[in-house]
């Protein structure tokens, strides 16, 4: 095979592919990762890492870096807005477990943006992939650049192409799930909400039968998420006026507030029906999508990539059987996927939105336990931080 472009070809240049062409490179593995932007996204996504993904961004080389640039939250709250009945979690007690027994608040920009500069020529930016060809020994990517089409050859393929994978499309894999019949209204602001809500800290789920609320502080901003019905025309979702009711509700009074971003997006709950096709294998929002309360989006991305770069690691050394090594990441992804994250995710939105009658007194009567309760504390902190979802992966064979 003398003819290769690379090893292993990523196509993505999101959090997903940037940090597969990290990991595969500082293993001496030859990678190009194809982004179809001119630029690295730089829009209100992701902006939360948890601790076991800190931990492998740090055996990366990556985490001092990206400490330097997060702002650590070592608690959270749970905070029922009808009664100000508040509950908080203290991840500081996985002191014993991880050298980050936090969340680091980080955008997700800041990560791929810092990878992108580790990767040097290895990143090939304006690049959009429109197919591949499966040959018994290698991949062939057909890829769209300014100058023209080009093909380019790898012995794999990892899709990190996102939600709208053009890869997982083309292979005919199904997305199954649903998606949430309401949007979500995201606003960012530099006003210092934290000076009039005391009983705040740097992670706040604030329940509510009719307007739920997450507040969360990135280094840059506050950062305000809430639902809405999916019949309100975007316009009036982007207004002030909407603006203004979402802040006056929270901070109860009306207060003219600046924003940095609005942005809408439709939430959806899915998983690819198969991760490996060949040699092509998807990770990332290719593979899965989640709600993101509890921000396990992005960091189910790149605990795809951590286990995937070890088995193309082994099978481009000759050790192991390709396909029991990639069917092995399947099983073990796909399984903590459903198994894990997808239902913690829809649990952890229940929490926020579930009425009285549907038993919101009965879910905060049950943080309230996993609070009070040591053991319960500590299996609430492990779920949450995703160590759970890690610590099963290796269960499965
Ligand atoms: C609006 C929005 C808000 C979000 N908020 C949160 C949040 O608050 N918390 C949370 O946990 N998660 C959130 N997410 C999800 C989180 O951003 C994703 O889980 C994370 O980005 C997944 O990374 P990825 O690399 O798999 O995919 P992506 O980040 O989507 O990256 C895919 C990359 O592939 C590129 N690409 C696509 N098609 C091609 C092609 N054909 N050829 C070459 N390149 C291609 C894209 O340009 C993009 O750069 C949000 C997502 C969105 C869209």
């Amino acid at each position: 095979m003398t003819d290769l472009h690379a090893d292993i070809i990523i196509v993505g240049g999101g959090p997903a592919g940037i940090v597969a062409g990290l990991d595969l490179m500082s293993r001496g593995i030859d990678v190009l990762v194809l982004e179809a932007g001119a630029d690295l996204a730089t829009d209100l996504r992701a902006s939360t890492l948890h601790a076991p993904t800190l931990d492998y961004l740090d055996m990366l080389g990556i985490g001092k870096e990206l400490d330097r640039m997060g702002l650590r939250a070592p608690e959270y709250r749970f905070i029922n807005r009808r009664t100000g009945a508040c509950i908080a979690f203290d991840l500081s007690e996985l002191a014993d477990m991880s050298a980050h027994p936090y969340r680091l608040q980080c955008e997700q920009w800041k990560l791929t943006g810092a990878g992108a500069r580790r990767l040097g020529d290895r990143l090939r930016l304006g690049h959009r992939v429109t197919g591949a060809t499966d040959a018994a020994d290698a991949v062939t990517v057909h890829v769209a650049t300014d100058a023209g089409d080009i093909d380019l050859r790898a012995r794999y393929v990892i899709a990190c192409d996102g939600a709208n994978s053009v890869l997982r499309r083309a292979l005919g894999v199904a997305f199954d799930g649903f998606t949430y019949e309401e949007k979500f209204l995201c606003l960012s602001t530099e006003a210092p909400l934290e000076r009039d809500l005391p009983g705040i800290c740097n992670v706040n789920y604030m329940a509510d039968p009719d307007e739920w609320l997450v507040l969360l502080r990135a280094p840059t901003a506050w950062r305000v998420l809430v639902p809405a019905s999916i019949d309100a025309p975007d316009a009036e979702l982007l207004s002030d006026a909407r603006k203004d009711g979402v802040f006056a509700g929270l901070l109860g009074r009306p207060a003219a507030i600046t924003t940095l971003h609005r942005t809408i997006y439709r939430v959806h709950q899915r998983v690819a029906q198969r991760y490996v096709v060949g040699r092509i294998i998807l990770a990332g929002d290719a593979a899965h999508l989640n709600n993101p309360l509890g921000g396990f989006g992005m960091n189910a991305a790149l605990h795809d990539i951590r286990n995937l770069a070890d088995k193309l690691a082994a099978i481009l050394r000759g050790v192991g059987d390709a396909a029991a090594l990639l069917g092995r990441y399947e099983r073990q992804r796909r399984t903590v996927m459903q198994e894990f994250i997808q239902a913690q995710s829809i649990r952890n939105k229940r929490a926020m939105e579930m009425s009285k009658e549907d038993g919101l007194d009965s879910m905060e009567s049950e943080l309230r336990l996993a609070a009070s309760d040591p053991a319960r504390r500590r299996d609430y902190l492990l779920r949450q931080s995703m160590y759970r979802s890690v610590a099963r992966e290796q269960e499965i064979a």
